[in-house]
């Protein structure tokens, strides 16, 4: 089976993918460690990406497409496979289906993690940093014993200024600006799965194995 995964930040799609890949017997892809990769062996086309890398611009579509397309050629996603982190764009998108024909290969699906915004925050702000020993917690999800203070040293805990909500809304609203194009896309194509992610993981994971039937 051959899939898309998308979600915003604080989703849950790191470890979807995860539980999903394992569940399915797929490759997963993430685009990041792509990346990494294929500058590291120096391939063609992360020699190319490291050019405008190094120069520092941003690497355009036609490189990234092309080091997606050397990666689904490898024999490790005859299997099927789970692209994660790309395309993130409707142009991503559109080269990506111009690609694939050639190669043989048909996505099934693009399961989308639908998380409600204000759930999102709630995750995305929580995070608190020790001032003293950098140790780090989550209001919701890893709670210090002491409200505000470390557990290993009583240092103060304080929020980063990237985890404020302004700074978190900010973000949200981006990904929101440049996804909803493509929600749109793949509705269309009938490829879209819309799956809850504010549910336990095992419970995401199971619908998403139901919209693959
Ligand atoms: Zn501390």
């Amino acid at each position: 089976m051959n899939l898309l995964i998308m979600g915003p930040p604080g989703a849950g799609k790191g470890t979807q993918a995860e539980v999903l890949v394992k569940e399915l017997q797929i490759t997963h892809i993430s685009t990041g460690d792509m990346f990494r990769n294929a500058i590291k062996e120096g391939t063609e086309m992360g020699k190319k990406a490291r050019e405008y890398m190094d120069r520092g611009e941003l690497v355009p579509d036609e490189v990234v497409v092309g080091m997606v397309k050397d990666r689904l050629s490898q024999p490790d996603c005859a299997k099927g496979f789970l692209l994660d982190g790309f395309p993130r764009t409707l142009p991503q998108a559109r080269a990506l289906d111009e690609t694939l024909p050639s190669m043989g290969i048909k996505l099934d699906g693009v399961i989308n993690i639908d998380v409600p915004r204000e759930r999102l925050m709630a995750r995305l702000t929580g995070r608190r940093v020790c001032k003293n020993c950098g140790a780090s917690y989550h209001i919701l999800f890893n709670p210090p014993q002491t409200p505000g203070k470390c557990n290993a040293c009583g240092g103060e805990l304080y929020q980063r200024s990237d985890d404020n909500e302004e700074a978190v809304a900010n973000r949200l609203d981006v990904y929101e600006a440049q996804t909803q194009p493509l929600i749109d896309y793949y509705k269309e194509k009938g490829l879209l799965k819309n799956i809850n992610g504010d549910q336990e993981i095992g419970k995401v994971l199971a619908d998403i194995l139901a919209s693959l039937k």
